[in-house]
């Protein structure tokens, strides 16, 4: 494992001072997995006012963000390195956060109030790894473990049952069976934890590569932060569609988006309104208007879990139009230039990724619509490049252009929507001079 100059800097300094100091946590589990860590976390037997002084008088600059927890951040090149002071936690009364911490010397105390043994170990340049709690053996089996008993570990930090299911959804780890079984029973405890980090978690988790999995097996724990979601369990749909109750359709359909936050959370909530609107006609389930159901679930959802304004308009759109059917058959050129115009280029591309995911979450003899979705992608990306005219102010002329023909007030808009219809229909080419003389023309008529 090689270090980045700027953590071997700090390590260097904190340790010519006399203090103890290892890189530690994510960074060292994901050099080992051959991946560059985004993060350089460090630890040290430093207390973190001594951190703050060695470093801030080799000229770094500090910020004492989280001092009573003991974490300090120096500064490099507008790159943050956190440093915490090796530390032994208190008791637990909140199920989130220590009532107290204790500094300490000993390294093997910081690393066993860390959460997974893959997370638990520590790396010197010099003298190596740390491990003591089997941290590489389970990497390399692909294990999510505690450290101790996890019972404990998750009464005192319910946040930790979501990470466990994190790393095993990014990594595509197994979660350990004991460790599973005390999730399991855990679960009710993330009603303590603050919304905004269960949404961090879930997302990340929504965001792994085998996240559909772990939606799946630890779907009681996922009904204990999304309680929308828990009437789609077991929802037999009643339709030759669907050969997936509702809630393993939506997981499967999260597998087959883009790993992007708004398609994900979209492919996961894009149904929630299914249960409220069903009904059956003549053998046949229905659920018409569920979009518009699952979009109220879906802004309670984002409110609750406070994703950010730009995430919840996201979502949002995605949902209330999921069902464009762009798959369904021949799509008419006229269709997807007026659909271009009303979402835009970005929004339109991921609505047909949500409309393939959903196809893909279907009936295996329903997929022969997913040839369509080559060519329906290339003639939005064709229509995007070309800067095909889907909206008034592409139009070859304006307001000021219609105003001299003598157009006034609400006649000015009327035209230039008649205009850009004509246009997209494609019976008149987006040039001045048609466009002139057809409103001339109709004006004459
Ligand atoms: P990533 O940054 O890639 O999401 P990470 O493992 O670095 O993963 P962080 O949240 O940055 O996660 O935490 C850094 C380290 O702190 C972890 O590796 C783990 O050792 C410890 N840690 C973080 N959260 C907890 C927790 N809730 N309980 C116990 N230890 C934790
Ligand atoms: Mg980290």
């Amino acid at each position: 494992m090689t270090l980045p100059p700027e953590p071997a800097r700090l390590i260097t300094l904190l340790e010519q001072a006399g203090f103890s100091v290892y890189v530690v946590g994510g960074c060292v589990r994901d050099s080992l997995l051959g991946k560059q860590p985004e993060d350089w976390d460090l630890c040290t037997a430093a207390t973190p006012q001594q951190a703050s002084e060695i470093l801030h008088s080799a000229g770094i600059t500090v910020h004492e963000t989280g001092l009573q927890h003991g974490t300090i951040t120096a500064v490099i090149d507008g790159k943050a390195y956190e440093i915490t002071s090796f530390r032994c936690d208190g008791a637990y009364t909140d199920h989130r956060r220590p009532d107290s911490v204790q500094f300490t010397q000993n390294l093997h105390e910081d690393l066993a109030r860390r959460d997974f043994t893959i997370n638990a170990m520590a790396f010197h340049p010099q003298t190596g790894l740390v491990d003591p709690f089997g941290g590489q053996a389970d990497l390399q089996a692909g294990v999510i473990r505690c450290v101790g008993e996890p019972a404990q570990r998750f009464a005192e930090d319910a946040l930790r049952i979501l990470r466990a299911l994190r790393f095993a959804a990014t990594l595509g780890f197994a979660i350990e069976e004991n460790t599973a079984q005390a999730a399991y029973h855990a679960r009710e405890y993330l009603l303590h934890i603050a919304h905004e980090r269960v949404q961090v978690e879930l997302t990340k988790l929504l965001c792994g590569s085998h996240a559909h999995e772990i939606l799946l097996a630890h779907r009681e724990i996922i009904f204990a932060v999304l309680p929308e979601l828990a009437p789609l369990n077991g929802f037999d749909q009643h339709t030759p569609w669907h050969c997936y109750d509702v809630y393993e359709h939506s997981c499967v359909a999260v597998q087959h988006v883009p790993p992007t936050p708004a398609l994900r959370w979209a492919a996961l909530l894009h149904d929630i309104g299914k249960p409220a609107c069903f009904f059956m006609r003549d053998g046949t389930g229905h659920a018409h208007g569920h979009p518009a159901v699952s979009v109220q679930l879906t802004l309670q959802v984002c409110e609750r879990l406070k994703f950010s304004r730009k995430l919840t308009q996201q979502v949002h759109t995605l949902v209330e139009h999921h069902e464009l059917r762009l798959l369904e058959d021949d799509v008419a050129p006229a269709r997807l230039r007026r659909l271009l115009g009303k979402h835009g280029g970005n929004l339109l591309l991921q609505l047909l990724q949500l409309n393939r995911a959903d196809v893909c979450a279907q009936h295996p003899d329903k997929l022969y619509r997913l040839e369509n979705f080559e060519p329906i992608q290339q003639a939005i990306e064709q229509l995007i490049a070309e800067q095909s005219c889907v909206t008034r102010a592409q139009l070859a002329v304006n307001g000021n252009d219609l105003m001299a023909l003598g157009l006034r007030d609400k006649q000015l808009g009327q035209a230039l929507d008649e205009l850009l219809h004509q246009v997209i229909e494609g019976k008149l080419p987006n040039e001045r001079e048609y466009l002139l003389t057809h409103i001339q023309q109709s004006r004459s008529d």
